[in-house]
């Protein structure tokens, strides 16, 4: 579990090995800006508890969950982004996207942000087009 925790960024930024801009943490939960924000507010809310992915959840997880979401909730109100709106994610394995192996959630906001799924092919979606409406 030690050499998990060694060889996971997300573990080394709960830490406090790896440097990260941080927005919130307490014993059980961090919050910091993602690197290369995919909307003008981007925060990751990751638990210090290394859980791998949604796929990994415990029973035992539940309480914990709830807090992440409940930390997402105020990070967004103090952020500005409760009145627009915004979007909690939550990528899992290989098809949901995720590229880093500790559980987290994307929180997005600050613009309207699009289809919650990526579009297909035979959607033709622009998202210029939306953002002009
Ligand atoms: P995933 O694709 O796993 O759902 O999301 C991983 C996120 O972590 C991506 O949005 C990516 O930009 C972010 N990320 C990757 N490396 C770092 C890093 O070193 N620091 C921070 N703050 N974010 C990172
Ligand atoms: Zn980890």
């Amino acid at each position: 579990m030690a050499k998990d925790r060694d060889n996971c960024l997300f573990c080394r930024i709960a830490d406090h090995t790896v440097n990260s801009q941080l927005l919130y943490e307490d014993d059980l939960a961090a919050a910091f800006l993602d690197i290369n924000p995919r909307a003008p507010q981007h925060v990751l809310i990751i638990p210090k508890k290394h859980i791998p992915s949604l796929a990994e959840l415990k029973p035992e997880d539940a309480a914990l969950m709830g807090h992440l979401v409940s930390i997402a909730s105020r990070i967004a109100a103090e952020q500005g982004l409760a009145e627009k709106g915004y979007r909690l994610v939550c990528n899992c394995g290989e098809n949901g996207g995720q590229e880093i192996p500790h559980l987290h959630f994307h929180l997005l906001g600050g613009r309207f942000l699009g289809p919650y799924t990526f579009p297909l092919e035979s959607d033709n979606f622009n998202l210029a087009d939306m953002e002009d409406e």
